[in-house]
């Protein structure tokens, strides 16, 4: 390259300063490509309809099995209560998550399910008494046996009237309401659970046993009949209670233990334990049947005696989360 070639390289920078011919051409570094040319592969070339997709399988999660399909219904039926039963049911925290997720469907209730219409189901626990005054409670309590396979009187008002029915001061009647009924004045009544409130646990036994006896194998039905068949005899028995129920067919039978579960049951201390043993003021017992059903010795069945480390086991298996 001549001087002037250089000058001119110099001004226009054009060219090759370097020592060589004009026509080599310079190796081609891989900045200098167009980015077109770089990203030539065959792959590339290849137009989208052709390219194939690799096509991942589909795994098929498989369906989750829940017994829904064999779940049973359930209702709570208000009535003249003070929600103290319901209350004790939903006590049963996970325990009655558990049962709502694999055994039971509420299908009624007036706080929990948004249904104004008692409808078809196979349990429906009963809370509180009927109230003569009002036409609703009446078309109710008729409907509920109508559309329930077992109908349950929830608690000592439903049972036997309770404070709606016998309380002297303390807990008042609206002034409006004048008569109360127990539900089995009225209809017919499949199982008893009294008390006031029953515990959180007698609620949820009762309903695990509905549903066994409902779905359950043979052995499960077996073991659930013999559960509730002194609830139901107490059903049967009718809608009288009183504290002397204890003294006949508790103390008077030699059973009393002494143990004082009556007097600590008894809401309104008609109650008191006596040289060890339960001393009752009838003119005080509002008729509850909460002494009976919390004593220890009352519900005194062989049939449950017999089975009780099955009976217990069966409920600790289904009660499982
Ligand atoms: S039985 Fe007792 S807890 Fe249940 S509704 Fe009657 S008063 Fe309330
Ligand atoms: S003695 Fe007390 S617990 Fe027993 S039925 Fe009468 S009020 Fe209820
Ligand atoms: S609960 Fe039954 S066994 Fe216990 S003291 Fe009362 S009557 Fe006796």
């Amino acid at each position: 390259m001549g001087l002037f070639d250089k000058f001119k390289s110099l001004l226009f920078g054009k060219g090759d300063v370097s020592e060589g011919t004009q026509d080599e051409k310079p190796v081609a570094s891989k900045q200098d490509e167009p980015v077109s040319a770089m990203h030539k592969s065959p792959v590339n070339e290849a137009k989208p309809a052709d390219m194939k997709v690799e096509q991942k399988p589909i795994i098929q999660k498989p369906k989750e099995e829940k017994p829904v399909a064999d779940k049973i219904t359930v209702g709570h039926v208000h009535m003249s209560g003070c929600t103290g039963c319901l209350v004790s049911l939903a006590d049963n925290y996970e325990g009655l998550l558990t049962i709502l997720d694999k055994y039971a469907d509420l299908v009624y209730c007036l706080t929990l399910a948004d249904v104004r219409h008692i409808p078809k189901m196979d349990v429906a626990l009963v809370e509180g008494s009927v109230c003569l005054n009002d036409e609703c409670s009446m078309e109710e309590i008729l409907e509920t046996r109508e559309n329930a396979t077992i109908v349950v009187a929830l608690g000592g008002c439903a049972c036997y009237g309770n404070t709606t029915r016998f309380c002297r001061g303390g807990q008042q009647n609206q002034p409006q309401h004048e008569a109360f009924l127990p539900i089995g004045d009225l209809i017919k009544v499949d199982v008893y659970i009294p008390a006031c409130a029953p515990t959180p646990q007698q609620i949820r036994n009762v309903c695990l046993m509905a549903y066994l006896l409902l779905k359950g194998n043979d052995e499960q039905k077996a073991l659930a009949t013999a559960y509730l068949t002194p609830l139901m005899n107490l059903a049967a028995a009718g809608t009288e209670a009183c504290g002397c129920d204890l003294m006949t067919e508790v103390i008077n039978q030699g059973l009393c233990c002494g143990c004082g579960s009556c007097a600590a049951a008894c809401t309104v201390r008609a109650v008191t334990m006596q040289y060890g043993k339960p001393q009752i003021e009838r003119d005080l017992c509002i008729k509850c049947g909460a002494c009976y059903a919390q004593c220890p010795r009352s519900f005194f069945s062989f049939d449950v005696c017999g089975q009780y480390e099955s009976i217990t086991n069966l409920i600790g298996e289904v009660m499982k989360p």
